[in-house]
């Protein structure tokens, strides 16, 4: 139950530390020694998460993604126990395979010419960043979601294969509904998008209408939601990468999809 879930009281005290190691330094010790509010907890990130897979599952989609954007921090957000420390167990058996650092974020003129990944390994030491970037934390997002994470911090969401609730008195229990929708509006960055997926036909419609309707998002062109050069590459992961999406490919089932912008706030005048 929820008693049992821990989470921040506010994204300050959050210590991501121990989930991104890689990404604590020099930098972030002194970012932290100008926010006053952050001293005290020793280790900082250099950076911020800013990509959010909500109900993550299997992390099917948090590997696809982890060496593909080996320098953006990405999060894994899954209510079941067991299922966040499976994708926690397996993040941590993935980095001690590879046990490497993780590349310089601008090559030096030696690392340019030569390339990093080893294809001739399949350990993670070959796959670029040895999935240091990725993290999963049990939690549910329904409930605590702008304690993870300040206004304007993310710039992608992933709504992949959300649970459907068909029956009409548990539609509440939905992740998109007008009052989620403000919260994700609250962490995602204008230019930012929310990425939905899913299988029922139904429920699509549903999240098309109460994002699509919501003043802080329009839906994306049609051809922005097609994969393919030029387009968004994020679109074409997500339809193929999550462990949902493989079985709904199995079965021979239709995948709808719909991606969302996060419009600029109104300006008061
Ligand atoms: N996104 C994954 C995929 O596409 O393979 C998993 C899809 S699965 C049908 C839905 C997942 O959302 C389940 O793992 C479930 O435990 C999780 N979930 C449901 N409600 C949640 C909540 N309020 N907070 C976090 N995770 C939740």
């Amino acid at each position: 139950s929820d008693h049992q879930l821990e989470y921040p009281e506010s994204p300050e005290a959050m210590d991501w530390s121990s989930h991104y190691p890689m990404f604590t330094g020099k930098k972030a010790e002194r970012n932290a020694d100008l926010h006053e509010e952050r001293k005290g907890n020793a280790k900082r990130l250099d950076r911020e998460v800013e990509i959010a897979d909500i109900g993550c599952g299997y992390g099917g989609l948090l590997f696809a993604l982890a060496p593909k954007m080996p320098e953006t921090l990405i999060l894994g957000l899954e209510i079941r126990i067991s299922v966040a420390k499976f994708v926690q167990e397996k993040i941590k058996a993935l980095r001690q395979q590879g046990n490497s650092p993780r590349p310089p974020s601008s090559p030096s003129k030696e690392t340019a010419k030569t390339p990093v990944a080893d294809t001739s390994s399949p350990s993670s030491s070959s796959v670029p960043g040895g999935y240091q970037n990725i993290a999963c934390l049990r939690a549910n997002t329904m409930k605590f979601l702008p304690n993870f994470f300040h206004r304007h911090q993310l710039r992608a969401i992933f709504l992949c294969f959300p649970d459907p609730h068909f029956k009409a008195r548990k539609h509440k229990a939905r992740i998109v509904s007008s009052s989620l929708n403000s919260e994700y509006a609250y962490v995602l960055r204008p230019g930012g998008k929310v990425y939905t997926i899913t299988d029922v036909e139904d429920l699509h419609e549903w999240m098309v209408e109460r994002l699509g309707s919501h003043p802080s998002f329009e839906r994306v062109s049609r051809e922005e939601e097609e994969e393919g050069e030029g387009q968004d590459e994020l679109v074409g992961v997500m339809r193929r990468e999550t462990e949902e999406g493989k079985k709904v490919e199995r079965n021979g089932g239709k995948k709808f999809v719909a991606v969302f912008r996060r419009v600029e706030d109104p300006s008061w005048p």
